[in-house]
């Protein structure tokens, strides 16, 4: 029978997790495949990783990881991924806003011969008008800057097959993207539609801050475009003040030069100074990625690992 791990990374997730875990149980019995469940957890400090514990007494197809501190999910994520097994792999959030019920949909396109199946959402429940907003917005943005076209409305719950898992396994990079790595690697992709569910339980770990720089990081990690449009402002800047420049001199010529001009002065200097800046900046962020880069650490600790032992 082919073996199917189920990933799922947790962190302060002890106010949903075992209702989840019997949702996803009942899901795996009806699968015709060996499951196993291999929860992460990411540095949780509440209840979360003595409920991992009880689940792994209970339950001999579950199996964990828990890491040396909060490395934040797609580090959780790739922790998974790397520890496991099986032909392929299902990722799924713990809060129930990804439903284990998808699973036999995702697991129907493998069988027929996709390598990557992503749930795509079709509603966005529980979730505020601004955040759909912000949402929208960025994916667009995304579609028109990178090379990688990244599917809309796509978390992370997604399958992999064997060879698209090791496929991700080889791209080691820091700054990790995990939507992007996604599709980056290619190979026979798919989608299956589902309704998003508003959390279960808990409290979102995204506040605006960090979907802010989740979303630099997806931008900056996946194309140079903003350096480029560095490039751009600085020449549309030269040449108005050319132009600028040209009618500063015929006016001085014809009605010569009555030392006025303050307010253009000041206003010429602090709009160059801010392009200055702000270009810089953008090159700041670029370098500060090749920095982090550049030192090679490894992308997680591992505090203890119990693999899965009979697959269900
Ligand atoms: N998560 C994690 N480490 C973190 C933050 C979140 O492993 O630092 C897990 C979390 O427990 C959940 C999943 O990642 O299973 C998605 O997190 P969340 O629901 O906060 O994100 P959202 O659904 O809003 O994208
Ligand atoms: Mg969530």
């Amino acid at each position: 029978m082919p073996q199917l791990t189920i990933v799922v990374p947790v962190y302060n997730e002890a106010a949903v997790l075992r209702l989840f875990h019997r949702r996803l149980g009942e899901v795996i019995d009806h699968l015709p495949l060996a499951c196993s469940v291999l929860y992460v957890d990411d540095g949780s400090c509440d209840d979360t990783w003595s409920i991992i514990v009880s689940l792994l007494a209970a339950d001999s197809c579950v199996g964990a990881l828990r890491l040396s501190r909060n490395f934040g999910k797609e580090a959780a994520l790739t922790a998974g991924l790397d520890a496991a097994g099986g032909d392929a792999v299902v990722v799924i959030d713990a809060d129930l806003q990804d439903p284990p019920e998808l699973i036999p949909a995702l697991v129907e396109q493998w069988q027929a011969g996709y390598d990557v199946v992503y749930a795509t959402r079709t509603a966005r429940d529980g979730e505020s008008r601004f955040k759909r907003f912000t949402a929208a917005a960025f994916y667009r943005s995304m579609e028109k800057l990178s090379d990688t076209a990244i599917p809309r409305d796509t978390g992370d719950f997604r399958l992999l097959s064997r060879r698209a898992l090791d496929a991700l396994g080889q791209l080691r990079e820091r700054q990790r993207f995990m939507k992007g790595l996604f599709s980056w690697i290619g190979f026979r992709q798919t989608a299956v539609h589902y309704l998003r569910e508003p959390r279960h339980g808990g409290t979102t770990k995204w506040n605006y801050w960090r979907l802010a720089q989740l979303a630099i990081e997806g931008i900056t990690s996946f194309s140079t475009a903003p350096l480029r449009l560095a490039t751009w402002v600085g020449l549309a800047s030269a040449a108005a003040s050319f132009v600028y420049g040209l009618w500063v001199l015929l006016r001085t010529l014809i009605y010569g030069d009555p030392v006025a001009g303050y307010p253009t002065l000041i206003l010429v200097i602090l709009f160059l100074g801010g392009v200055q800046l702000l270009a810089l900046g953008v090159i700041g962020e670029y370098l500060g990625r090749n920095y982090a880069e550049s030192k090679q650490r490894p992308l997680y600790f591992v505090e203890e690992q119990h693999p899965p032992q009979t697959p269900r």
